[in-house]
């Protein structure tokens, strides 16, 4: 698909992660928690992956927990602390600009009594750590906070707000789907106690992801699937072979160059009067496109008839300017305008 420009959205699964999971979809397909020889091949090759993962970004293999994607990830995160504290609830600080579901986890944890405060990014789309202590409260229980942005590709100061929540004793979350390979990541030093991952973002298979749980035994999280003891009883369920040992070759493969639609976009983008937002610090592969005018538009959308979203893909069926955008303060006129154009993403130097 060479018009396909849409890559926060999803990326194709790439040939060494297809040969590699290959032989886990029939050969191999034994559950992973049988205890005969089949099944302990089965264990070993979702052990090695657990171990490849962990090392990417500096955590433990205990520490990973399989899970359907980020989404999932996202919502073990947020209920299974907020699970922990049902008698007194309590309340958690996120932020307007985290992808939906994030948003919508918190807005149910609202209705069923938690208290969360949605601290607002500036016109560049960055998150203050100052806003963030001001918000913290003693009965603040979690802290969560993406690190890329899925529709401006803006990289919030995670380590900052890590350390922010070091200081108050308070477990900090991030949602690290548009950061996870494409930057730098160290849990220690980032003081992070749960990171959220999804294999669709870094040319791995749909249908998985993973939670970084710091401690992951001593968390006490509360699991939404209770099953038979997998994933340290954090997350029930047969362990979907295939789609893990994919994710890790995804994360064994992930490339370190640009693509040369890149080079296509950025010659393209030049003929038009246009603004990028949130560029102060920003990823190079999304793009957060203002055009001038409803003719740039037309222009552009014609030359290139290319897959592009407005605003994220979740808000693409819904017709309302998205949540993203308008916290930027930006009116629907000029929202409607704004296009995001993703590039294949590939390891950034530096954080
Ligand atoms: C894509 C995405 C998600 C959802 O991930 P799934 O694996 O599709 O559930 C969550 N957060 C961000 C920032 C994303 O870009």
């Amino acid at each position: 698909m060479n018009n396909y420009f849409d890559y926060a959205a999803s990326t194709p699964v790439t040939q060494h992660v297809l040969e590699a999971m290959k032989p886990w979809e029939n050969e191999n397909f034994a559950n992973a928690s049988s205890a005969h020889q089949a099944g302990r091949t089965s264990s070993q090759a979702i052990q090695r992956a657990r171990e490849l993962i962990a090392d990417k970004i500096g955590a433990l293999p205990s520490e990973i927990i399989f899970t359907s994607g980020a989404s999932e990830a996202n919502n073990l995160a947020l209920k299974g602390v907020a699970f922990k504290h049902l008698d007194n609830k309590g309340h958690i600080i996120t932020s307007k600009i985290e992808h939906k579901c994030i948003l919508n986890t918190c807005a149910f944890l609202e209705s069923i009594g938690f208290e969360v405060t949605y601290l607002s990014p500036d016109q560049d789309g960055q998150i203050s750590p100052s806003s963030l202590e001001v918000a913290i409260q003693s009965n603040t229980i979690l802290i969560s906070i993406h690190h890329v942005n899925n529709e401006l590709g803006t990289i919030q100061p995670i380590e900052e707000f890590g350390a922010i929540a070091f200081e108050h004793d308070i477990p900090f979350h991030t949602d690290a789907a548009q950061s996870f390979c494409k930057c730098d990541i160290d849990v220690d030093d980032m003081d992070i106690d749960m990171l959220s991952l999804s294999g669709h973002k870094i040319y791995g298979p749909k249908g998985v992801g993973a939670l970084y749980v710091r401690d992951a035994r001593d968390s006490k999280l509360v699991p939404l699937i209770h099953g038979g003891g997998q994933e340290a009883g954090l997350r029930g369920g047969t362990s979907p072979t295939p789609l893990i040992v994919g994710l890790a070759a995804a994360v064994e493969h992930y490339p370190t160059e640009p693509s040369s639609d890149e080079q296509r976009f950025l010659s393209a983008i030049k003929e038009f009067e246009c603004k990028r937002n949130g560029s102060k610090k920003v990823v190079p592969t999304t793009w957060s496109v203002t055009f001038h005018s409803d003719e740039d538009v037309k222009r552009f959308t014609s030359e290139h008839p290319w897959l592009i979203s407005q605003g994220s893909a979740c808000n693409a069926l819904s017709n309302v300017a998205s949540h993203v955008l308008t916290a930027l303060g930006m009116t629907e006129e000029v929202a409607r305008r704004t296009y995001r154009i993703s590039l294949p993403p590939y390891h950034i130097n530096g954080k």
